[in-house]
């Protein structure tokens, strides 16, 4: 709005001046502009201001000037005059911000004009004649109304309340105000034409009004002083909280002064930024640490103490400008900048006395400052800062190092003639752990191995936790790589004995990565190398130590080779499926199969999906992975219906969460359906509580959507996962799959077998089919026959078979006491 009316003041005025060279000069000689300029100009400069209340006014001799260009000048010229003159006032000398140059230009040339255009109507030709007079006055009075009422709005719109009713005094007041030098320009005007003497005799006694005028100012401004002062320490001291008492000084400061805002920035021996304040117009905030972002940083360089000189600097230049403030805070142990930023009222501007104000108020802060008081505050500060810092850096359950922290340690070690190493230490199984044995008592797990770790390294050691069961070390000086293997034969040592926790004594091994940060194979970073020993650590068993040698990276290379064969196993069929029987454990009749996929690789041989699936999902071959095994196992489902007129057989059909991302599965799936003429109650989607998490969103719908197909959704591995059976109500799952996890220890944990027993009933309860996974003996079988499990599948039973195999056991029929021979 304010550059709206800015810009259209400015307008008002070019069309003002456009119109007024068509009109006549009055009779006589035509005053030049620098004359109509240097009067205005000297008009500003004799400005007092006066103070009333909230308001300022500033008087001034410009309807004097105003007087002398109306009559005895040019009117374009006057027009021209104001806008030269606004133009070095606002631009030159204060050096307003655009925003505020442009309003008070568009304000000062509108003033003008319509001044201009008043005094035209009235006047009657003659620069003497009473109408002439009348013309000046009425000319003037409309001038300082049209500026008030400019100047409130502009106030009002910036925020600050301002009634309307005030408003109308205000304007009345300054229309009235303005008639004084305007009448005393008229005079002057009449004398002059009569002779330049009387000019003399007049300016006595206007000087000596203006004098004394001068001196009553600057004893109001000394009264002002005093009890500015006086409330500053008041403020200051009025309140035992520092952060209050600062809060209401700045607050007395910037009222005090007349500012848009005022900010304190404190500095404390060793912390570059302690703390900033900011008072402004519409709030306030507190003394807090300071968010570096928040702080110019111009502002952070100009005060920051190590050298005073810019300091100073930006002192000066604010005099100079007048726009805004600074004064230095300087106490025994803190430093700061006190800025009084912009002043509220238009072309209001700082002057020395303000300035000093501001530096006596410093120096009361600063004494404040070094108080017991403040180094408290500033302590506490501190303390919050170094907690922030600590926290990011740290690991909030086990106290370890963070993974950020390591990096950062990695970093700074990793320099050429380094004798550092890094250790990467993976906990075997723990997942499985933490659905032991529940998320708390893991918790516990976890802060015991910290202090183990934190046992068998040196001070300058770095352990961090890197991730969930994840940790790092950075260890400082390693000379050899036989040192290294001893360190991390250590902590793999300090994992051995037991973990106990209450109920539990737990067996945790880990399995260890580690390479020295030497510049020995540029090809590859310390994190990577590390990574590939632990793979290989991994790869040859778990629970051991390996230290990175050149050779490792080729089998690392091992993941990209298969990503690489991947697309050619598709088109040559190296994927192939086996069938696991599915038994009824009542009837003990074949009901159904799992299919589980295998790659039968050229060179490597026959690879499980542990070994493949996650790597070339990864590369984004999960989708036309799953296309295929479904199809293949849909097809495969259609031959069995055929050869057996038997359609009573379900097929289970794992999915991956990647697929559950396809908006189309369901589409695709009713499409394999239709083409090979298989009715959808024979398909079992199976789908980990994993995956249905990782897609909440999409899951429902795909779900839905399969659901009035009429396939059934198994919940796969069912208590390994978060075990939420928030799931069995949210999706419409009509299968639980026990994990063979469960069933391994059904016979011997009275727990678990208890745990099983209330997952199948609940079960029940809901409608669902219970599938026991993994079954490998009869006792197991027993029990869960007992518990009320329905079906069940498990080597005791069979292994996967090819579909031939499945075809035979379909045909025989009844369950097989003996296992299937293994195909695997
Ligand atoms: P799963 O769904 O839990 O499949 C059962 C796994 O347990 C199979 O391993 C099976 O061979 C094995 N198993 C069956 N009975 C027993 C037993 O009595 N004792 C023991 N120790 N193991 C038994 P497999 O074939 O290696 O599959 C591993 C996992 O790979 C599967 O776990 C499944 O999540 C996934 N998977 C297999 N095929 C596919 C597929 O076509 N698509 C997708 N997305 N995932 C698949
Ligand atoms: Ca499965
Ligand atoms: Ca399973």
């Amino acid at each position: 709005v304010l550059w709206a009316l800015g810009l259209g003041g400015v307008a008002v005025g070019a069309l003002a001046w456009w119109w007024a060279t068509g009109v006549d000069t009055l009779v006589g000689r035509s005053l030049p502009l620098w004359v109509v300029v240097g009067l205005l100009l000297v008009a500003e400069a004799t400005r007092v201001d006066v103070v009333a209340g909230r308001h300022n006014r500033s008087l001034t001799a410009t309807e004097v000037a105003v007087a002398f260009a109306l009559l005895l000048g040019d009117p374009d010229q006057y027009v021209l005059g104001v806008a030269i003159t606004a133009l070095v006032l606002y631009g030159v000398y204060y050096r307003l911000r655009p925003l505020k140059f442009t309003f008070n230009l568009g304000l000062a040339v509108t003033q003008a004009a319509v001044s201009l255009v008043i005094f035209e109507l009235v006047q009657d030709g003659s620069p003497d004649s009473w109408r002439a007079n009348v013309g000046v006055l009425l000319a003037c009075m409309a001038g300082a109304a049209l500026s008030d009422v400019a100047v409130t709005f502009a106030i009002r719109i910036s925020g600050e309340p301002v009634r309307l009713r005030d408003m109308g005094s205000v304007v009345v007041m300054g229309a009235l105000v303005a008639l004084v030098p305007a009448t005393v320009g008229i005079q002057i005007v009449a004398l002059s034409r009569r002779s330049p003497w009387w000019l003399a005799v007049a300016a006595v006694p206007l000087a000596l009004g203006y004098v004394s005028y001068r001196a009553f100012m600057y004893q109001r401004r000394e009264n002002r002083r005093n009890e500015f002062l006086y409330r500053a320490s008041l403020a200051l001291h009025g309140s035992d909280d520092l952060e209050q008492a600062v809060n209401n000084l700045l607050e007395q400061v910037r009222s005090g002064l007349r500012a848009e805002s005022v900010r304190l920035v404190l500095w404390q021996e060793g912390l570059t930024l302690t703390a900033t304040a900011d008072v402004d117009e519409h709030g306030r905030r507190t003394l807090a640490p300071a968010d570096k972002s928040a702080v110019d940083t111009s502002e952070l360089m100009l005060a920051h103490p190590t050298d005073g000189a810019p300091v100073a600097r930006l002192v000066q230049r604010s005099l100079a400008g007048g726009v805004s403030i600074a004064a230095t805070v300087q106490g025994k142990d803190v430093t700061g900048l006190l800025v009084v930023g912009e002043r509220l009222a238009n072309r209001d501007h700082y002057g020395d006395d303000d300035l000093e104000l501001a530096s006596l108020v410093a120096g009361q802060l600063a004494v404040a400052l070094d108080n017991e008081n403040v180094s408290k505050t500033l302590r506490r500060l501190q303390e919050l800062e170094a907690r922030l810092v600590y926290q990011a850096n740290h690991d909030t359950l086990t106290g370890l190092a963070s993974r950020r922290l390591f990096n950062e340690t990695l970093a700074d070690r990793d320099v050429p003639g380094s004798n550092a190493a890094v250790v990467l230490i993976d906990l075997d199984d723990f997942k499985r752990l933490n659905d032991t044995i529940g998320h708390v008592q893991a918790d516990h797990v976890l802060v015991m191995m910290a202090e183990r770790l934190h046992r068998v390294v040196r001070r300058n050691d770095l352990v961090a936790r890197i991730g969930g069961d994840e940790f790092a070390i950075v260890l400082d000086e390693v000379s050899s790589d036989a040192e290294l293997l001893v360190a991390c034969e250590r902590v793999r040592a300090a994992f051995g004995p037991t973990f106990d926790v209450p109920g539990f004594s737990l067996y945790v091994h880990c399995t260890i990565g580690a390479t020295r940060l030497n510049d020995d194979f540029p090809d590859y970073t310390a994190l990577h190398r590390a990574d590939v020993a632990l793979y290989q650590a991994k790869a040859s068993g778990k629970n051991r130590v390996a230290i990175y040698e050149p050779w490792m990276s080729t089998a690392g290379e091992l993941r990209s080779a298969l990503v690489r064969e991947a697309d050619a196993a598709f088109d040559t069929g190296q994927f192939g499926l086996l069938y696991q029987p599915v038994y009824d454990l009542e009837t003990r009749e074949l009901v159904g199969a799992e299919a589980l996929v295998r790659w039968l690789h050229p060179t490597r041989g026959l690879l499980t999906p542990g070994d493949f699936l996650e790597i070339i999902e990864e590369a984004g071959f999960a989708d036309r992975l799953g296309t295929w095994v479904l199809s293949e196992a849909i097809a495969e489902l259609a031959r069995m219906n055929d050869a057996t007129g038997d359609v009573s057989f379900v097929m289970h059909v794992n999915l991956s969460a990647r697929q559950l991302r396809n908006p189309r599965l369901a589409t695709l799936i009713d499409a394999l359906l239709r083409s090979n003429g298989v009715r959808a109650e024979q398909l079992v989607i199976e789908l980990t509580e994993g995956s249905m998490i990782e897609n909440l969103d999409s899951a429902s719908g795909v779900f839905t959507e399969l659901y009035e197909l009429g396939a059934r959704i198994a919940l796969d591995d069912f208590g390994t996962g978060y075990s939420s059976l928030t799931y069995l109500h949210m999706f419409p799952i009509s299968i639980v799959k026990i994990d063979r996890g469960f069933v391994s220890s059904i016979a011997r944990s009275n727990r678990d077998r208890l745990l099983v027993g209330a997952i199948v009933s609940l079960a029940h309860s809901l409608g669902l089919e219970v599938v026991a996974e993994g079954i490998e003996t009869d006792d197991q079988r027993a029990t869960l026959q007992r518990l009320g499990c329905g079906r069940g599948q498990g080597y005791l039973f069979s292994r996967p078979v090819q579909a031939a195999e499945l075809l035979r056991e379909r045909h025989a029929r009844p369950l097989r006491a003996l296992p299937a021979q293994p195909i695997r």
